[in-house]
């Protein structure tokens, strides 16, 4: 029996792998709605760079982004809407839609959330794939929660002619709406550059700064959730920190004396054309990829490795708190801070685990650590301990981890008990070996017949063995409570493993 089973797991296994949910490799129908931070953004921006290249405004190549951007929100359960937009320059006639969309709050009070789909002749990775991708993910994670206020997502055409499209929109619109927006949250080249930049504000006819709280709130938020990111040095007397109220769709509720807080990755040290200044590395020429050939994601992962993944999960962090915690007009973070006991510990896994890339279940998998396998741990918490893995920072759940040193020792007992063991010790590595390959499973089956939908639920390790991870100081040093979590992890454990023998066995016929 155990063996027939392992056949199965291996088979499990084997259909899971073909079908690589892992960065940029799945297939559109099979995106669950539980992926981790910026995953989501990741894949949409492969996937519009390769369907929708130079989606120049007014080409079929644009109006094709458009349709399916169109059908991609309604999927969600969004019912969009286009508000047509034009703009005349320099004796060139523009036309393109914004394409409006809304999540209600309690709240009618607004955070308007936009990124441009028009690009210029290039692939437009990163200008803007990477700010439609966030937008795209962020709008199917925020049909899960319940927020304050009310989300509208905009995505605006005519950006690159000058960020036209939002500035007739937006002028065009109602007093009432431009009187309901608390801040608008803009999403432009967000993957590439070497430093991830906050900015927001403006400066009113005395020369003083104004609305300049979004800023400054994101920034402490980032800075709360660990997360590396910087307001621009001042290195521009017409741009003093932290504005940078031009250039993008920002500037158009700017103008409107609407609060603004603008995402973008660039590098403003010492570069000869300060903000289009993107990378200090000397293989790109002036520090420029955007609106060249380079703009390409390819060209992104060859260079700079895990760059924009990395952008993209960071950024995705920090707009998911702003969009479920922001606090009109306040400067200071919207979370607690996360803090950790520093040590230098190695430390056991006390059963297969997942190794996120941050602290927290919403952060990407970055691997899976063995039971009994050792770890150096740098600092933790009640929650989640901070480890060296495979040389870089990772976030594992610390119940999951003890410092004592597993036994590996060969007990005298009979031969009926010593089988027992054995037995036990192989179904629960095989179980928790399947609880991750469940999850995989559950994600691919989303649109499998009904009989196996209720089959799924989401069964990685932390997700269902533990409570909801708060930093909250009352359980922040407790650690019993995660015995029965694992009990209970187990029975899911078990029933997952079952289901997926279940499916796996109905697919071999
Ligand atoms: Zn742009």
């Amino acid at each position: 029996m155990r063996k027939k089973m392992s056949c199965i797991w291996l088979c499990v296994v084997v259909v899971l792998l073909q079908l690589t949910l892992s960065w940029g490799g799945f297939s559109m129908t099979a995106r669950a709605d539980q992926s981790g931070y910026g995953e989501d953004a990741y894949y949409y921006m492969n996937y519009i760079q390769t369907n929708y290249p130079s989606r120049v405004v007014g080409t079929p190549n644009e109006k094709a982004m458009e349709s399916w951007l169109i059908q991609e929100v309604t999927a969600m359960g969004y019912a969009p809407y286009t508000f047509f937009t034009e703009w005349d320059q320099w004796g060139t006639h523009y036309e393109g839609d914004a394409i409006l969309f809304e999540k209600p709050g309690r709240s009618s009070r607004r955070i308007v959330v936009g990124a441009h789909y028009d690009c210029v002749d290039t692939h437009g990775a990163d200008d803007n794939a990477s700010g439609v991708g966030l937008l795209l993910e962020t709008a199917k994670r925020m049909q899960q929660v319940e927020t304050e206020y009310t989300i509208q997502f905009a995505l605006f055409s005519i950006e690159e002619p000058g960020a036209m499209g939002s500035q007739y929109y937006v002028s065009r619109e109602t007093q009432e709406y431009r009187d309901s927006v608390a801040v608008m949250i803009n999403l432009d080249t967000i993957a590439a550059g070497d430093n991830m930049y906050i900015y927001g504000g403006s400066m009113d006819e005395q020369g003083n700064l104004v609305r300049t709280w979004g800023a400054y709130q994101a920034l402490a938020t980032a800075q709360a959730l660990g997360l590396n990111m910087s307001f621009h040095p001042d290195v521009n007397e017409n741009y003093p920190v932290p504005i940078k109220n031009t250039a993008s769709d920002h500037m158009a509720y700017d103008f409107h004396n609407i609060p603004y807080i603008y995402f973008e990755a660039s590098n403003w040290n010492g570069g000869k054309f300060n903000n289009f200044y993107q990378t200090a590395d000397s293989r790109v020429p002036d520090g420029q990829m955007m609106h060249t050939w380079m703009d390409d994601l390819e060209f992104y992962n060859a260079t700079f490795p895990g760059r924009v993944q990395n952008h993209l999960t960071s950024y995705s962090i920090l707009l998911d708190a702003l969009l479920q915690n922001l606090v009109e007009g306040s400067t200071e973070s919207v979370v607690a801070p996360v803090q950790y006991t520093d040590v230098t510990e190695t430390v056991y896994a006390v059963s297969d685990v997942n190794v996120r890339s941050g602290a927290g279940t919403g952060y990407g998998v970055l691997g899976i650590l063995g039971k009994d396998t050792p770890i150096l741990r740098t600092g933790y918490n009640g929650e989640w301990s901070r480890v060296e893995y495979e040389g870089t920072t990772a976030y594992v759940a610390s119940a999951y981890l003890t410092t004592e040193e597993p036994e590996i020792t060969i007990e005298e007992t009979t031969a009926e008990e010593s089988s027992i063991e054995e037995s036990v010790t192989e179904e629960s590595s095989t179980e928790a070996l399947t609880t991750e390959e469940y999850t995989l499973e559950t994600k691919e089956s989303v649109l499998s017949t009904s009989e196996e939908k209720t089959e799924q639920t989401d069964t990685s390790i932390e997700e269902t063995a533990l409570p909801e991870q708060e930093w909250t100081e009352e359980n922040r040093h407790t650690s019993s409570w995660w015995i029965p979590a694992v009990v209970a992890g187990v029975c899911v454990a078990a029933g997952g493993g079952i289901a997926a023998g279940i499916i796996a066995r109905k697919r071999r016929r």
